[in-house]
Order: structure tokens, then C-alpha cells, then sequence
């Protein structure tokens, strides 16, 4: 799973098994496996979406990129430095380039901080801007979409929009080359999404910045992601440049959660796919494909062998059958809904030349009407 331009993060066999804890003494029993082996590579200017449901694995992800939780096993590159083998001041220096905005920017932000005290923060911490930190503030501040004047106003002043967009100039304060987004607009309203969807994919434009974006909706990451990682239980179980993946989904999984997107076209739509129950506990993953106990199409080898992440044409897929697996269909909707409107619509005209004058369809029956025309009362 290599992109064309050199990688800028590569990620390979990446694991972060939690320890459960049970009792008053916090005995150990158990491993939770939020992430379970994944391998994937980001070139610079580029957006990766990770996707899935909670619990997938997806933001503990991005956490272990960022080192801010270490990781089980596995190796992060980044700019060809190996990220696992650096310490102290070194490892200071290289999380300025990676940074991460929040699903949650009012959680993320201090109350008790105006905005232009937490823009300050970053650039006294790595040296930024020395004796200019004002200017600074401001020129991001801009960069954002905010003025001068918001530099004076504390979180609470703000929408949430707004407070996503100061996150998101906290995250541009250290220059990075690389941000880990969050969720970062699940807790928005979907207007407001679409503005800091746009706002990223400008500053990727203007600033030649990478993202690794994290959501549960395919239908948000299709606007940005150049590639995109579908995971599930703590695996990627379908991978590829987003035309292909949103034109062609392999994995049962993709499908159904494609599924639920609307397509732009009116008069159509794609054939629905409920998954049933619930995903299973990363304490106890089920035997071979994780995601069994849920696929339509599941059978004794899934249960007995477990599928590897296969690449064909690009596209790479866990799933021992995808094959034979089509993607849901487009079923037309405009065709329904047109012998509905013609059948209102005979029910006031009737068919043509099929009633005599002096007669007036309604429904399927002809009535007679009066020598007059008009209609007989209704009883
Ligand atoms: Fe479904 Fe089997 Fe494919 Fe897993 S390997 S997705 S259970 S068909």
C-alpha cells in the first residue's frame, strides 16, 4: 500500500494493545486490541481519511503517530526518521512538525485563556516568532478566517465553528508539516462542516500541509481525502484512492457504510445494507475475519482463516471473497416516483381519449357529470 511520491509518514505493523483491568487492585485479565497490526504511508500534500465506527482503532491511531500514547509494536517513519527511536529534546523538536486538532475544541481550549494567549503558547514553547508573538497571533488569526479583535475573547465567547477554527490555528502555530484531524467537525452542524472542510483543503492548498483524517463518515472524508483506510476492529479492512473506492467498494463492510450515503443524482439511490448486531468486544475478536459475525456473505473459511489485506489495481482488501462480492447497486428512484405522479395525476386528467364528455375520472372509475361540467357534491 505505497503512494507514488515518496512517503511522508509510513506506518508499518503498528499495534497498541491496552491492558484490562478488572477489581479494586486493577488486576489485569484481559488485552483490548484497539489496533491490531496496520500499515499505511502518507505523502506530503496529501490527505489520508481513516474511517470506521467507534471503537475501530481509528483515533488511538492517531495518537501513537503523535506518540502521545507508545505503541505496543510496529514503526513510524516520518520524513524518513524513525519517530519510535527518538527521545527528549529531539522528540520536542519533531512533534512541532506533527499536530492534532480535536473533535471537541471547547474541550481542547483552556476557559481561563484568551484566544491570543493560547496562539502565544505554542510559538514561545518551540521559539517561534521571537519578540513578534502579537503579529503572529494575528497572521493566524487571518490564515483562520478570525480578526485581531479575537485575540481579546475567551472560549466561551465563540460558536462552535469559530472555536474549531482557533483550534485549527493552534494546530498551524507550530508550523507543522503534518495534522492528525480528529473528527474535527462530528460536533458541528452541517453548514458549518462544509466551512471547515473547505477552510482545511485551503490551508492543504496554501500551506502544502498532510492530514491524516479521522471520521466515521464516508460521506465527509469523500470532499477531502485524496486515499482512503477503512478500519474495523482494530484493522484496515479496505484501502485506496477514493474514486475507486467510492466508485468500486470491495469489502462488505465499505459497502454497507457507503450505503448510507446518499448519491448526488435525484432519482437514484443505493441499495441499503443493514449490518446486524453490534461490534464485537476488541477484548475477544472473533476467529478469522473480525468482521464475520456481521457479513451477509460469511462462511466456514472466514471463520477458520483469517483474510489478508490483498492489493489489486491499487485498491487492497481483506476479505476472502470480494470477488465475488458486487458493490450495492444504484437503484432508480425517479422511475417509482413518476408512476406515483401518474397515477395522481389520473386521478384528476384520467388517460387520454379514454373518457367520454361529460364524464370526469377519479382514480380508476369514471363518474358521470352533469350537463354542466362541474362536479357532483361530495356525500
Ligand atoms: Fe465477509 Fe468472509 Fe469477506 Fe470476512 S472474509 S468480509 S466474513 S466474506
Amino acid at each position: 500500500m505505497t503512494s507514488a511520491a515518496p512517503p511522508l509518514l509510513s506506518v508499518e505493523g503498528l499495534v497498541k494493545h491496552f491492558p484490562a483491568r478488572t477489581g479494586f487492585i486493577g488486576r489485569a485479565n484481559g488485552v483490548v486490541r484497539a489496533v491490531d497490526g496496520i500499515d499505511f504511508e502518507i505523502a506530503a500534500g496529501e490527505t489520508m481519511a481513516l474511517v470506521g465506527e467507534s471503537g475501530c482503532g481509528k483515533s488511538t491511531t492517531g495518537r501513537l503517530v503523535l506518540r502521545l500514547i507508545e505503541p505496543t509494536a510496529g514503526r513510524i517513519r516520518f520524513e524518513g526518521r524513525d519517530l519510535l527511536a527518538l527521545n527528549g529534546a529531539e522528540l520536542r523538536a519533531q512533534r512541532r512538525a506533527l499536530q492534532i486538532i480535536f473533535q471537541d475544541p471547547y474541550a481542547s481550549l483552556n476557559p481561563r485563556m484568551t484566544v491570543g494567549q493560547t496562539l502565544a503558547e505554542p510559538l514561545a514553547l518551540h521559539g517561534l516568532a521571537p519578540g513578534r508573538h502579537r503579529e503572529r497571533v494575528v497572521q493566524l488569526l487571518g490564515l483562520v478566517g478570525l480578526t485581531a479583535q479575537h485575540a481579546e475573547r475567551y472560549p466561551h465567547e465563540f460558536s462552535g465553528g469559530q472555536r474549531q477554527r482557533v483550534g485549527i490555528a493552534r494546530a498551524l502555530a507550530a508550523e507543522p508539516r503534518l495534522i492528525i484531524c480528529d473528527e474535527p467537525v462530528s460536533a458541528l452542524d452541517v453548514s458549518i462542516q462544509a466551512q471547515v472542510i473547505n477552510l482545511l483543503s485551503d490551508l492543504q492548498r496554501n500551506l502544502g500541509l498532510s492530514y491524516v483524517f479521522i471520521a466515521h463518515d464516508l460521506a465527509i472524508v469523500k470532499h477531502i481525502a485524496a486515499r482512503v483506510a477503512v478500519m474495523y476492529l482494530g484493522r484496515i479492512v479496505e484501502y485506496g484512492n477514493k474514486r475507486s473506492l467510492f466508485a468500486s467498494p470491495r469489502h462488505p463492510y465499505t459497502q454497507a457504510l457507503l450505503s448510507a450515503i446518499p448519491v448526488p443524482h435525484p432519482g437514484e439511490r443505493r441499495q441499503r445494507i443493514i449490518l446486524q448486531g453490534d461490534v464485537p468486544s476488541a477484548l475477544d475478536p472473533p476467529s478469522g475475519c473480525r468482521f464475520r459475525t456481521r457479513c451477509p456473505y460469511a462462511r466456514q473459511r472466514c471463520t477458520d482463516e483469517e483474510p489478508v489485506l490483498g492489493e489489486a489495481d491499487g485498491h487492497a482488501v481483506a476479505c476472502h471473497f470480494w470477488r465475488e462480492i458486487a458493490p450495492p447497486a444504484l437503484v432508480a428512484v425517479a422511475a417509482r416516483r413518476d408512476l406515483r405522479l401518474e397515477r395522481l395525476q389520473a386521478a384528476f386528467r384520467g388517460p387520454a381519449g379514454d373518457h367520454r364528455a361529460g364524464e370526469q375520472p377519479v382514480g380508476d372509475a369514471v363518474i358521470s357529470l352533469p350537463s354542466g361540467g362541474a362536479a357532483p357534491p361530495a356525500e
